[in-house]
């Protein structure tokens, strides 16, 4: 496992993208469900990707994904993420359907794998808001 944390910094929000960061902040992984053609999306957005509807619906997903590719970060001079390399950077397909891409973290970086098995886990930043990462399921 890495030897310090990732630093994470408090988001930055807009209209669009506070309730996903709120949830966050709750321990909650917080999608879109478009009202008129029923697709889920991430990032969230002012409009349905799919079908540009304005009819957006927020809800609390699973938190449950599985690894769709990752990346073991040997090298980064970033202040926030030098101290925690040996990092994974990965995309996640939630169950819901949208694919994020995030940090695998609480375990060793050369045990994760493709279709692993993961779920969300959150770091709290101040305003309340939080930072996603998932953790082996
Ligand atoms: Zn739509």
């Amino acid at each position: 496992m890495s030897p310090k944390e990732i630093e994470y910094r408090t988001p930055s929000t807009n209209w669009q993208t506070l309730a996903f960061w709120e949830g966050c902040g709750r321990g909650e992984l917080v999608l879109q469900r478009c009202q008129d053609c029923g697709i889920v999306q991430h990032r969230p957005r002012g409009l349905c990707a799919s079908c540009l509807s304005s009819s957006l619906d927020h809800f609390v997903a699973s938190g449950r994904a599985k690894v769709h590719t990752f990346t073991i970060t040997h090298q980064n001079g970033m202040p926030a993420f030098r101290d925690a390399c040996p990092y994974v950077l990965a995309y996640v397909d939630l169950e819901e359907g949208p694919r994020l891409m995030t940090h695998i973290v609480g375990c060793a970086p050369e045990s994760v794998f493709i279709d692993m098995a993961v779920r969300a886990d959150f770091v709290i930043t101040d305003k309340d808001l939080g930072i996603p990462r998932f953790v082996p399921a």
